[in-house]
């Protein structure tokens, strides 16, 4: 298969689809690449570390698209890339397209068999093409929350492991998944004072399991929630409920029992966030204050170190592009289940149950 990987063009974007070694691994298989020149320069991959990997290098979008069977990509294709898509490509990519009409029209319109990273399954339930970014995201929080701890930042002047002779900082997480347990394992790391909040007695009983004494653990009812965000320096939200909005855990009046100068980050804040205060900001401007609290709201925290996190979704991602260049769309999900709940868009419909829910769109 020819498969090819462009150039992304949205706004801070610096990931790319494929990493040289990945590419690398596609040509083994007996299959070409095509890179769009550039592609990879935002995280130090030159055109030649992808030549040397065995790729084409290309000149322009319109070029890569009409070469390739198959686009790798990493963020959902904007309007300019949905116009070279045609009935015979693979969009292999994220997607979110629940809250996205315009994108579903358009990838419809298209054709093309449109499989999303975001909605790829495994065997334990889990979603491991969005596994990486939240390992990304928990491990960044804590250390995002002890810079903005520092005096200088604005914050109340705290460092997270404190010293021999003076108390470490209290950090409470609320939500012990994945996002979580890498926060607390930075956190623990660091030295701090770790409480892990969560409503799965299953999990608390896995991470009580897997941290021993090194954390506390807490069911999260209202009222511990309340008591951790009064004695906490720094509050992680790292809460899903899978298809639904965050659920907001945390009130404007709890954050007043906040010392002024402590510090949220809702990492949870792409599904709206579990703080009442929080609203989305970016990494240009990412943190605002409220009631005296800094609050750390970052949207998409994984583009801040583009060049692991390109690596982590790779290592997640290639063993599907391969079994998609090796067999073709369709008999890969017909031999992969897992991969075939990734399917959003084929055809000219929507084949996603939820996906098509939350557009008010037919199956
Ligand atoms: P996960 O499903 O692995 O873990 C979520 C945990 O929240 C579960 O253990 C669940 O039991 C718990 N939970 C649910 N409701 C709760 C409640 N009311 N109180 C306490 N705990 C509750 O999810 P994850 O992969 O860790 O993702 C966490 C969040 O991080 C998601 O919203 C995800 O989209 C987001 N995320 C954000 C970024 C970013 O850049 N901001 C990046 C990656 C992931």
């Amino acid at each position: 298969m020819r498969v090819g990987v462009p150039k992304e063009i949205k706004n801070h974007e610096y990931r790319v689809g494929l990493t040289p070694a990945s590419v690398a691994e596609l040509v083994a298989s007996g299959h070409e690449v095509l890179v769009e020149t550039r592609a990879g320069c935002g995280i130090d991959f030159d055109d030649s570390n992808y030549v040397d990997a065995g790729a084409t290098i290309v000149d322009t979008p319109a070029a890569l698209f009409a070469g390739a069977d198959m686009i790798v990509k990493v963020k959902e294709p904007q309007p300019s890339e949905i116009a070279l898509l045609e009935p015979r490509h693979i969009l292999f990519t994220y997607l979110h397209l629940a809250a996205d009409r315009p994108q579903a029209e358009g990838l419809m319109k298209s054709g093309a068999t449109c499989i999303a990273y975001e909605t790829v399954t495994s065997a334990n339930r889990s979603l491991p093409l969005l596994k990486p970014m939240s390992e990304v995201a928990g491990r960044m929080s804590i250390q995002v929350g002890a810079h903005y701890l520092e005096k200088e930042q604005g914050g109340r002047g705290i460092l997270l492991g404190g010293v021999p002779g003076v108390a470490p900082a209290r950090v409470a997480i609320l939500g012990g998944g994945v996002a979580g347990l890498n926060a607390a394992q930075m956190a623990v790391g660091q030295r701090a004072d770790v409480t892990i909040y969560d409503i799965s007695n299953d999990r608390l009983a896995e991470l009580d399991t897997y941290f021993g004494s090194q954390i506390k653990t807490a069911y999260a009812s209202k009222a511990a929630i309340a008591a951790a965000v009064a004695g906490a320096q720094l509050v992680i939200g790292a809460v899903l409920v899978p298809g639904a909005a965050a659920p907001k855990l945390v009130t404007r009046e709890m954050l007043r029992t906040m010392k002024r100068g402590s510090v949220i980050v809702d990492i949870a804040i792409d599904q709206g966030g579990c703080f009442e205060t929080s609203r989305p900001t970016t990494h240009a401007d990412p943190v605002f204050e409220e009631e005296g609290i800094i609050h750390y709201c970052v949207a998409n925290m994984p583009g801040a170190v583009a060049r692991t996190s390109a690596f982590a979704l790779n290592n997640a991602t290639l063993p599907f592009v391969l079994r998609l260049a090796n067999l073709g769309a369709e008999a890969a999900m017909a031999a992969d289940p897992h991969l075939a709940n990734g399917l959003n868009v084929s055809g000219g419909r929507i084949r996603h149950q939820a996906v098509a829910n939350a557009l008010g769109l037919p199956l």
